[in-house]
């Protein structure tokens, strides 16, 4: 028998461990709660993470089994519950963040030490951190070379779930509550949950919004892109499973155009282990800057200002949309945190660590390569980064990907009645118009063309440059 110790993987089918155990005899389904790991997450994430374990549990139990539950180290918890349930090995998908790869070889030990088997395996990616390289064998820093290989190497099915004979006949104590667990419940409606809800959504998106993605995914008023990230993210769907879809979509595409698209979104997917190849070369990448500079960049430090950002209430429109629906749904579109992003480091002058642990703190998707990754490129500093003298301008931004204001008015109320046109044109009203026009609406808190100008000398003083 052989323990499945799910963690990033909250599925049943396409999870590349828990299908080998099954093939070996029976599987026992097991989840840790790990006050180390836990000190690391947030409310949306918890709150994400708790629902989709008890929707796994309910596939379980539907099969005559269930998930073991158990509170506390994993190096003592695995041991023990392998022992109880007379298993002689313990496998799992492997992670890939600095300290999870800690954790994971810590818990190996353990195992190893108590005499059982430990077994993991990659699943959570197409092509593991590393197997991606340069003909150096060093990892990519362009992302474009990256995506070619990904794009024309063979990739791997799907894998069934366990069938109901292939689960052990064992029984589970109750999840803990989030408020057990030391969370608050989360302020934002957090993503659909589970299993089946990312089902959904891939059957959804690749049914048509696939086939206008590349058109219409910086769009954020159109509902273009598929709303995977969290599921990604935990692992409710199998990245085999999404990419398979994508190439059916492809296969049956009316034309040219559309199957491009399907392309465009697999580009996308390529992006996520882009970032996991080079944030597990360079786990350090987490809290220090990707590229090296001569001096340390100045960033400044304004809590009022860095409190108007996580409000949304900078009187730029568009900034604040984004950071009012991070608030809301644990989620922001991806042209949003671009421009958020840049708005925070070239705008405000602040570190992108302080933007990064803010969004650590409401995406439910937060994944740590990734984040970091869109962090350090919005700020410059990172792999692929904008070149730090093409600063986004956010009145710009707003009119180009949301003409019409509509995803602005979704989230900022006070601007509901105001038309497009003006809502484009906020920051260059006189105060007294902006009084007249929305009046619970807050005036810019800085002059982006004064700022612009600023942010290029904070750079070239990083830089070295005369
Ligand atoms: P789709 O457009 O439908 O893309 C499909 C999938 O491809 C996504 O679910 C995601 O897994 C992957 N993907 C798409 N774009 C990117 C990208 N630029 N980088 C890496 N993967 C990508 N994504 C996260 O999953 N977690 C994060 O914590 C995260 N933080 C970010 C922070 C910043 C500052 C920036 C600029 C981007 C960040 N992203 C992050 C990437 C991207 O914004 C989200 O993956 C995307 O918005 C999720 O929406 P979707 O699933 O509808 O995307």
């Amino acid at each position: 028998m052989t323990v499945h110790w799910h963690r990033r993987d909250l599925r049943a089918a396409d999870n590349r461990s828990l299908s080998a155990a099954a093939e070996t005899g029976s599987v026992i389904p097991a989840f840790v709660f790990d006050p180390a790991v836990l000190e690391y997450a947030s409310p949306p994430r918890v709150a994400f993470m708790l629902e989709s374990l008890s929707e796994l549990r309910a596939w379980y139990r539907e099969r005559g089994s269930d998930l073991v539950v158990a509170t506390g180290d994993p190096r003592d918890e695995l041991p023990r519950i392998a022992r109880e349930h007379d298993a002689e090995s313990v496998s799992w998908n492997r992670d890939y963040s600095g300290l999870a790869s800690k954790r994971d070889e810590a818990v190996r030990e353990a195992l190893t030490d108590a005499g059982l088997e430990a077994t993991s395996v990659d699943d959570a990616l197409l092509f593991e951190p590393g197997s991606i390289t340069t003909q150096q064998g060093e990892t990519y820093a362009v992302y474009s070379y990256f995506w070619k290989k990904w794009r024309d190497r063979e990739k791997e099915s799907p894998v069934p779930a366990p069938n109901g004979e292939q689960l052990a006949s064992v029984s589970g104590d109750p999840l803990p509550s989030q408020e057990a667990l030391g969370f608050d419940e989360p302020e934002a409606n957090i993503p659909d949950t589970g299993m089946e809800a990312a089902r959904r959504r891939l059957e959804t998106f690749c049914a048509d919004p696939i086939y206008r993605y590349a058109d219409q995914r910086d769009d954020p008023a159109a509902d273009a892109t598929s709303g995977l990230s969290p599921h990604l993210k935990w692992g409710t769907i199998g990245i085999r499973t999404v990419y398979e879809a994508v190439e059916r979509a492809k296969s049956e595409a009316p034309d040219d155009a559309t199957a491009d698209s399907c392309e465009e979104f697999e580009s996308q997917l390529a992006w996520r282990a882009f970032y996991a190849h080079v944030l597990a070369t360079n786990p350090h990448t987490v809290t220090t800057n990707y590229r090296s500079y001569e001096n340390p960049i100045q960033w400044r430090t304004d809590a009022a200002a860095l409190q108007a950002w996580k409000d949304g209430t900078t009187g730029y429109p568009i900034v604040d949309a984004g950071m009012r629906q991070l608030r809301a749904e644990a989620f922001m579109h991806n042209r949003l945190r671009m421009i958020v992003a840049s708005f925070l480091t070239k705008d405000l002058l602040l570190d992108w660590r302080e933007g990064y642990a803010w969004f650590r703190e409401k995406l439910a998707d937060h994944d740590t390569a990734s984040d970091v990754g869109g962090w350090q490129w919005a700020s410059g500093t990172g792999t692929d980064a904008q070149p730090y003298f093409r600063i986004f301008n956010p009145m710009t931004q707003g009119e180009r990907h949301d003409p019409d204001a509509e995803y602005i008015r979704t989230y900022v109320p006070e601007l509901e009645d105001v038309p497009a046109e003006t809502i484009h044109e906020w920051v260059a009203l006189e105060p007294d118009e902006r009084a007249s026009v929305a009046p619970e609406y807050p005036d810019p808190i800085v002059d982006h063309a004064e700022r612009r100008e600023t942010a290029i000398e904070m750079f070239e003083a990083a830089r070295g440059d005369e």
